[in-house]
């Protein structure tokens, strides 16, 4: 097949080429590079099969494909709230204008939607069934809110045009690929760990996140998009709950580092637990996470560790 892949040069985007690739269908990475980087793509770039368009997909695009994967927005709240209008646009007429491509070509689509549809859950854990509890207003909204349009628009466009969809609800995930500079809490702790410094823990750490690691996240994503007839929406994450605290404390285990945490104010609407219930990929897709946290961190803090060999190394070569 011919697959699009929007916010292919991501965290999660990367890892889907790549996957995608090996299996031996041709793939069109769309990105603007405004969290993506090409370091992550590098390795595909003289493939055959692989092709790299420069594009936003706010903006409308022709490609002749069969399948699209929209992964393309920003995910880490740093880096969504940095221009919150332009997330929102990214999310929503990201939508648009997939969806309008899929109407045209019959392509399937398959949405990256959110844990965050879920906001500050007050249902635990979320089941696809609960409706949620966002803050409209507040900072997050622009990310919760947007994907929770988009998700919208995705089932008018199933209803009204009978679009062929798929709509996954990814809880938070972690790998190689991760920009360590996003924000985000394992690659900010993982950091902060190999070079010593203090690890971050905002509040006083009790609220809780489950981490899925990247390859079993993928392996969910392939499966959904290729089910006859499930449309979601799916949760896809791993049922381990950690605290912050906890994951904090094994961070300093596993990279052996003598790294002291220190607190920080709590960001405003940081959701207090989130834990996937994820019966229905179980049944349906016969999908469950086999990394836990600790073979998983493990993975990732290889992966830090020689990407900062490596630009230790391209530092004094330059
Ligand atoms: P990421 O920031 O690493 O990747 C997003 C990619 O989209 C980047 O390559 C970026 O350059 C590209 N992009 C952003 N705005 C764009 C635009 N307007 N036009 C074209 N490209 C654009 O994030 P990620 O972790 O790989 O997340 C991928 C998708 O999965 C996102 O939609 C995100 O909301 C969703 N998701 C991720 C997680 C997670 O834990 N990683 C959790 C829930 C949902
Ligand atoms: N967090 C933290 N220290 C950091 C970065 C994040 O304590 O340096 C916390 C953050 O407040 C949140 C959790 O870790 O409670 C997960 O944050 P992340 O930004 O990774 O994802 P999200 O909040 O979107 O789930």
């Amino acid at each position: 097949m011919r697959i699009l892949v929007t916010g292919g040069a991501g965290f999660l985007g990367s890892h889907l080429c790549e996957r995608l690739i090996k299996q031996d269908h041709e793939v069109i990475c769309l990105d603007n590079f405004f969290t993506g980087n090409k370091e992550n793509i590098r390795h595909l770039l003289s493939h055959d099969h692989f092709e790299l368009i420069r594009h936003d997909v706010t903006d409308p695009f022709k490609v002749e494909v069969d399948q699209i994967y929209n992964l393309a927005c920003p995910a880490s709240p740093v880096h969504y709230q940095h221009n919150p209008i332009k997330t929102i646009k990214t999310s929503v007429m990201g939508a648009i204008n997939v969806l309008g491509l899929a109407k045209r070509t019959g392509a399937r689509v398959l949405q990256a939607s959110t844990s965050e549809v879920y906001g500050d859950p007050e249902v635990h854990p979320q089941t696809e069934e609960y409706r949620g509890n966002v803050n409209l207003i507040g900072p997050r909204a622009c990310y919760d809110e947007g994907k929770r349009c988009a998700e919208t628009l995705f089932f008018d466009y199933q209803r009204q045009n009978k679009v062929d969809i798929r709509v996954m609800r990814i809880f938070n995930t972690y790998g190689p690929h991760m920009d360590p500079m996003d924000g985000r809490v394992v690659s900010n702790f993982i950091v902060q760990a190999l070079k010593g410094e203090p690890i971050t823990v905002y509040g006083e750490g009790s609220q809780t996140r489950s981490f899925c690691y990247v390859d079993d996240l993928i392996e969910g994503m392939i499966r959904l998009m290729n089910h006859k007839s499930l449309i979601g929406p799916v949760n896809i994450g791993n049922p381990g709950e950690f605290t912050i605290l906890e994951l904090a404390q094994k961070v300093i285990e596993q990279t052996d580092s003598k790294s002291k945490i220190i607190h920080k104010e709590l960001p405003t609407d940081d959701p207090l637990q989130r834990q996937p219930n994820i019966t229905l990929a179980k049944s349906e897709l016969n999908w469950e996470p086999k990394i836990d946290l600790d073979e998983g961190l493990d993975k990732t803090i290889e992966y830090f560790r020689y990407l900062s060999i490596d630009r230790i190394l391209g530092d004094l070569r330059c």
